[in-house]
């Protein structure tokens, strides 16, 4: 088996087993995305979400604010589409511009159609390992994992980096899956000393190549969450080219987590629609 966990070619099994999922749904699913401003990263993201549902036979909702839009504009629009029944998942894109409250936005989506499950409901509920919608980076982490049969149970796993929307519900999956777990931050004092000690060790900073070859245990497994651009190119967290050389698997940057980050999505929102499916017949 190669070293080199490969996101890309896993999106595209499970883009391939939705789209024949999809075919036999008589009303077609749609996935509604809110975006507020016009963030050059945030439009290649949701472009790379547009052509997944359209691959898969989603319906694709783009509703875009200019940055002058009002607060209440968008709360408004928000409980529209909670209330459209023809609307299965609502997505807020992140980040928002400067002086719109996310957490507040976000926890007006209904629950049953919160697809990135970064509401305070979705994310509670992951805590109590109740069924819910699962935020997609740190579930496309576990479902890379599951796939690669790395168990994690009495493992040693750190996480670096304490983000709402990547560290933060990834403890509470690796936890539902009794891992030891250990979490790093901007304040962690001896940061390698727990890199130095995690069986798995997931880096989600965003800063290019902080994860170096002497933080790394040897055979440990190695995600990386980072996307960082320089000069065009794109780079992880962790230092690839020598990291590689020392650990059992490692994913790469690009085509490791980011892939999986679409796919979990695309799942989440079928999940959802087969749910709101169900209730109204
Ligand atoms: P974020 O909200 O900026 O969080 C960064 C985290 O890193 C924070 O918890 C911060 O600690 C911690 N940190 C910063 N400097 C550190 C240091 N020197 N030592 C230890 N920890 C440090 O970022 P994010 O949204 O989680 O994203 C992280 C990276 O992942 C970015 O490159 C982003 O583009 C990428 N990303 C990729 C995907 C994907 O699909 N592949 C999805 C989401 C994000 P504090 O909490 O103390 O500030």
């Amino acid at each position: 088996m190669s070293k080199i966990i490969d996101g890309k070619k896993l999106k595209e099994e499970i883009i391939d087993s939705l789209k024949k999922e999809v075919k036999h749904f008589m009303i077609k699913p749609c996935l509604a995305v809110i975006q507020i401003g016009d963030d050059p990263a945030s439009n290649t993201y949701i472009k790379a979400k547009a052509k997944a549902c359209d691959e898969i036979g989603i319906y694709f909702k783009h509703i875009k604010f200019t940055e002058e839009t009002k607060e209440i504009e968008v709360i408004n629009k928000i409980i529209e589409l909670n209330n459209d029944e023809y609307v299965h998942g609502i997505l807020l894109q992140l980040p928002l511009p400067d002086g719109f409250n996310a957490d507040k936005l976000i926890n007006y989506i209904a629950r049953n159609k919160d697809v990135d499950g970064l509401t305070d409901i979705n994310l509670g509920k992951l805590y109590n390992n109740k069924p819910c919608l699962i935020s997609c980076t740190p579930q496309g982490i576990m479902k890379l994992l599951e796939h690669e049969n790395i168990d994690l149970e009495g493992k040693n796993v750190t996480i670096v980096g304490r983000s709402n929307l990547v560290g933060k519900p990834l403890i509470g999956l690796m936890l539902n899956k009794n891992a030891t777990v250990t979490v790093c931050h901007s304040k962690t004092e001896n940061l390698s000393k727990h890199t130095k000690n995690a069986d798995v060790l997931v880096v989600a900073v965003g800063k290019k190549e902080f994860i170096k070859e002497n933080m790394v245990k040897e055979d440990a497994v190695v995600i990386d969450v980072g996307i960082n651009k320089e000069d065009n190119k794109l780079y992880g967290d962790v230092d690839f080219n020598k990291v590689k050389t020392k650990v059992k698997k490692i994913t790469p940057v690009p085509g490791g987590v980011g892939p999986m980050t679409v796919a979990m999505l695309m799942t989440n929102v079928i999940n959802a629609y087969q749910k709101q499916q169900k209730k109204s017949v």
